[in-house]
């Protein structure tokens, strides 16, 4: 049962058109712009049209006031805070340790988002966590609610604490143009529904025809989750800023960058609040439950003005989508045109697999050596496993011969809980640069990486090794794999898989085999 507060009420009510706006705090525990953040939430508190006023948590990978310091404020002033909860920054015991500390405090509304790489700062670029991604952070957020939280697996220890219930959101781009990312991308949104979202934000974009379709896909995949439309409202700045790819993930359309240019040259301020305001009524028409407003240089009243002019225009919703209406130039589109053919263009049919044959032997090889209920060699080479798990010398022996094969193979890094199998024998700690183990982050564009654009996205080329009838709805049936065990670093796999230590848990004394075959290390 999640959390009853005004805007838990309003969201989880199908009859409701829920209204949240972003504040972005900045460094430094005071200033100027933390007053203004705060004048809005008096604002919006008066107005009563926002229910929730979320909160970033170092946004863009950048450090700033910790969320929970405007949270408490905009609490007092008598708002729901909507707290980001970013995993960058995180590791699980942190995780865990703000949940404890949320809760406290009454914050019960969090965003749960993996976050931007870290940026250059003090020293440096930080340390990277991400420890745990967002649908196992969301699978232990529903573990705390229910009271199958567990201590350690290890031990079976069950919580020593009273449920915890938060209300949990998670998000999505529907805006991806190649096929690989978007069906990522709502792939990895089926595994965040099944680990416990009680509700969906999108990412900032102005494709309609994307936002339409995202509604589509969750019908048709039998979701009754409230979705957010987001509705940025950018500076003529931020627009060229995210338009030369300033943001990652973000593909800002170039039309709307050069509608944007010349009405700043007609000093024209009023159209960007226009637009915001006909895109509500499209969302709101396209059947989203609510938006997601941000921006930057607007204040109350701008925001006022918006909501005013939306409510004033919702009749006129179908006329209106062609004016908020700004694809990327090459888009790949899930589904065929619409009847009316609004949306008829770039459409797109799944092609998963181009590349599939490229993991035949790397199959082959497991098959004789990693699939003991199918195989008399692996049988053998379990028996062997185990044998050398009794006896130190051993053990280094065959972890030295693990090192070396895999390294060469598969760039290894002897993380001791192989998850080959499950990623086309691609390795995600060598090959995507927050080790995402359940599906790619938000922040490729146009295949290449967030962190390394002059490199492919690790999960792009995943999907080109995928089986072909892979679909979103397939790859999100999958089930997660749980968080690492760290405990196993620099240890061999393969021991660790025959003798039940990895993320199987097979029980070899118990007579234990890998429930799916191929799901077992490389
Ligand atoms: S490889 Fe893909 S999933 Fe990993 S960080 Fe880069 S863009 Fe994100």
């Amino acid at each position: 049962m999640t959390t009853q507060n005004k805007f838990s009420r309003s969201l989880l009510d199908p009859g409701q058109f829920t209204i949240t706006y972003e504040l972005v705090p900045g460094q430094g525990s005071g200033g100027r712009r933390h007053e203004r953040l705060l004048e809005f939430a008096r604002r919006a508190y008066e107005d009563r049209r926002i229910k929730a006023l979320s909160i970033t948590d170092n946004a863009g990978g950048h450090p700033a006031l910790a969320p929970i310091a405007i949270g408490s404020e905009v609490q007092a002033i008598g708002l729901e805070p909507l707290l980001h909860f970013s995993l960058k920054d995180k590791n699980r015991s942190q995780v865990e340790s703000h949940l404890f500390l949320y809760h406290r405090q009454r914050f019960h509304n969090l965003l749960i988002l993996g976050g931007d790489f870290p940026r250059p700062n003090y020293y440096g670029q930080a340390k990277p966590v991400f420890d745990l991604d967002s649908v196992q952070t969301l699978h232990l957020l529903r573990e705390m609610e229910d009271g199958s939280y567990q201590h350690s697996s290890a031990t079976g220890q069950g919580a020593t604490f009273a449920p915890l219930s938060f209300l949990r959101g998670c998000v999505v781009s529907p805006f991806k143009t190649t096929e690989a990312e978007q069906v990522w991308q709502y792939a990895k949104l089926l595994k965040k529904i099944t680990a416990g979202a009680n509700f969906i934000i999108t990412q900032l974009g102005y494709d309609v025809c994307k936002l339409e379709e995202l509604i589509r896909f969750l019908r048709e995949t039998g979701s009754t989750l409230p979705v957010l439309g987001n509705v940025f409202i950018p500076s003529l700045g931020v627009a060229e800023y995210m338009g030369r790819g300033g943001v990652p993930g973000i593909v800002f359309p170039q039309q709307l960058i050069r509608r944007m240019q010349e009405e700043a040259v007609r000093q024209d301020t009023e159209s960007r609040l226009l637009r915001a305001a006909k895109m509500i009524c499209v969302l709101r028409g396209l059947g989203y439950s609510g938006v997601h407003l941000g921006g930057n240089g607007l204040n109350f009243d701008k925001i006022r003005l918006v909501l005013d002019t939306a409510e004033a225009m919702q009749d006129q919703w179908p006329d209106l989508r062609q004016d908020v209406h700004f694809p990327a130039e090459h888009s790949w589109y899930l589904y065929p045109p619409s009847a009316n053919g609004v949306c008829g263009k770039n459409r797109g049919v799944l092609a998963p697999g181009r590349r599939q044959k490229a993991q035949r032997l790397h199959q082959l090889t497991h098959q004789l050596l990693f699939a003991p209920d199918q195989s008399l060699t692996s049988r053998l080479f379990g028996r062997f496993c185990r044998y050398c798990a009794e006896n130190k010398v051993r053990t280094a022996l065959l972890g030295k011969l693990e090192k070396v094969t895999k390294t060469f193979l598969f760039s290894c890094s002897m993380c001791g809980d192989c998850t080959l199998a499950e990623s086309t024998y691609l390795c995600p700690q060598a090959g995507c640069p927050k080790k995402l183990l359940n599906g790619p982050c938000g922040g490729s564009r146009n295949m290449a990486c967030e962190v390394y654009p002059d490199r492919t996205c690790f999960w792009v080329k995943v999907y080109d090794r995928l089986a072909p009838d892979s679909g979103p709805e397939q790859l999100g049936a999958e089930p997660p794999l749980p968080p690492k065990d760290w405990s196993l670093d620099q240890t061999s796999s393969w021991i660790n898989f025959f003798t039940g230590r990895d993320h199987k848990k097979l029980n070899p004394a118990a007579g234990e085999r890998p429930s799916q075959p191929g799901n077992e290390p490389g």
